[in-house]
């Protein structure tokens, strides 16, 4: 059938600047570039392209530019060129739509909507060059209260204090597993949150034996399809994810295409070489928060009640009454997980139209643990959809003790939200299982641009909480006090928990 889908983009090559190095070729994965002999130039075929960036920024003359195609479709408000090219695509394969990444439409971003606060004459501001501000974060259930006792040489404390994870910035990595992503990828997540004091997390593909000398650092995952879930694996991560839902894709399982299964994927997910890995969307011993109670203490038994179990959920709309079932439930920290959460691939009319906004699940979440009187029981971890880090402070004040950061850590190695990740042909050697792609990705290389980036966003939530008179991240916790609305209506007002600008 002749495919009436027209080129997305068109690739621009400058012949008085193109030396024929062929620098191009070899990066493109997508084929777009070739060598004509007959010719001795190029070849382009543009409506390959994907703008992922990689052949602009290798061309060693700066000869390539990737613009959008002018005369694709016209201009249609309520027809937009994405929901005029699903139509196409669906007419001409008849399935469902694959797309990475998150959600990218113009859904209100809650965050863009908040302002903080700063401190001006009284309560007078740190500066956090000249005096420390604290941004240690500590991961676990605490205590209703301490019991302390004398023991003649001073004050015991009594209370026994369920375990704790210790992170020096209040950021950690994002599930991203082996398979998703290269194991590239994952080890220089893993070497930066060993560097920088943090946390990885695998995600639901397994840890790769590569990776076990990270586990200190390291959230390992339970999830539906269980991959990779052994007695070794368990005991070697620093704590346990327990996932029933993902930002990205709520209410439905995953699929890893057979052709990204190669055999060390599959010996991580202890599953087929060159088989689906195909995640159930629901886990298939869980129908109950009595269930889920049973796996959290099955998982704390196995591994002698010394690491943290977490339990992740996407957000939905009756996300606050799931949290609380799941503190009651004995896990040690909730994951929301929010709407514009990414993925290697999520079918686009589930990503773009299920789930709710992050900062509203996180509000009513925070909001509701605290009024039932169980919030100190687990802490809260948000994620999906965290750009920088004023979207970090504000995540914090709204009530989160920590956030997951997916793809802005991917960005900072290199990704360029090209959005085809479920291709496995990522130029970037981040999405990808193949081998000679995932090279591309030096693990050294990419820890650096990671720690780099931590490095900047814990700076700035230093200066912006000396702004606001604070010295600890501890003291801005869920005060929302700190944040002022603008924009938004009363009702989005009384969910978020935030007074008006200028009250
Ligand atoms: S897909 Fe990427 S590497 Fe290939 S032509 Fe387009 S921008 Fe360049
Ligand atoms: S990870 Fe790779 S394939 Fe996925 S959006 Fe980024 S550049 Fe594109």
């Amino acid at each position: 059938m002749k495919s009436y889908l027209l080129s997305e983009y068109l690739v621009q090559v400058d012949g008085d600047r193109c030396t024929l190095c062929l620098a191009c070729v070899v990066q493109c994965t997508y084929g777009v570039f070739s060598h004509n002999r007959e010719s001795r130039g190029l070849s382009v075929r543009s409506e390959k392209c994907v703008n992922c960036h990689r052949c602009v920024i290798f061309c060693p003359v700066q000869a390539i530019a990737v613009v959008k195609n002018p005369t694709a479709y016209r201009e249609n408000f309520y027809w937009a060129e994405k929901t005029i090219r699903a139509t196409v695509s669906q007419a001409e394969k008849g399935g469902i739509l694959l797309a990475g990444m998150g959600c990218d439409t113009s859904m209100p971003v809650y965050w863009d909507k908040l302002l903080l606060n700063a401190s001006q004459v009284t309560n007078p501001s740190i500066d956090p060059l000249r005096e420390p501000v604290e941004l240690r974060t500590y991961l676990g259930s605490k205590p209703d209260r301490l019991e302390v006792c004398d023991s003649g040489d001073g004050p015991v404390l009594e209370t026994a204090i369920a375990p704790q994870l210790t992170l020096e910035t209040p950021i950690l990595f994002a599930a991203m597993s082996y398979g998703a992503i290269s194991l590239e990828a994952q080890e220089a997540l893993a070497q930066a949150a060993l560097e920088f004091r943090t946390l990885f997390n695998a995600g639901e593909g397994g840890l790769h034996k590569r990776l076990y000398p990270y586990g200190g650092r390291c959230i390992v995952q339970v999830a539906s399809a269980r991959f990779g879930v052994h007695i070794d694996y368990l005991n070697a991560a620093a704590g346990i994810e327990v996932k029933i839902g993902q930002g990205a894709k709520p209410g439905i399982g995953g699929h890893l295409p057979g052709e990204k299964v190669t055999r060390e994927v599959s010996e991580t997910r202890m599953i087929p070489e060159g088989t689906d890995a195909l995640s159930p969307a629901p886990h298939h011993d869980i129908y109950s928060i009595e269930d889920l109670r049973q796996l959290i203490y099955a998982l704390k038994e196995a591994t002698d009640y010394v690491k943290p179990v977490f339990v992740k959920i996407a957000a939905v709309h009756n996300s606050a009454a799931i949290a609380s079932g799941i503190v009651r439930a004995g896990a040690d920290a909730v994951v929301i997980d929010g709407m514009r959460g990414a993925t290697g691939a999520a079918p686009l009319v589930v990503r773009d139209n299920v789930g709710i906004p992050l900062e509203l699940a996180l509000a009513a979440v925070d909001q509701r643990l605290r009024d039932e009187g169980i919030r100190n029981r687990a802490s809260i971890i948000v994620g999906g959809g965290i750009r920088n880090s004023a979207d970090v402070v504000k995540a914090i004040a709204l009530g989160a003790d920590a956030v997951y950061i997916g793809t802005a850590a991917l960005v900072a190695m290199g990704c360029s939200l090209c959005q085809k990740c479920y291709t496995g042909k990522c130029p970037w050697g981040i999405a990808t299982t193949d081998l000679e792609i995932s090279k591309r990705l030096s693990p050294d290389t990419a820890s650096r641009r990671l720690i780099n980036l931590l490095q900047a966003w814990s700076l700035e939530i230093k200066m912006m909480l000396g702004g606001m008179g604070m010295n600890s991240v501890e003291s801005l916790r869920g005060n929302r006090l700190h944040l002022r609305g603008v924009g938004l209506t009363e009702g989005e007002l009384k969910v978020l928990g935030v007074k008006m600008a200028g009250e």
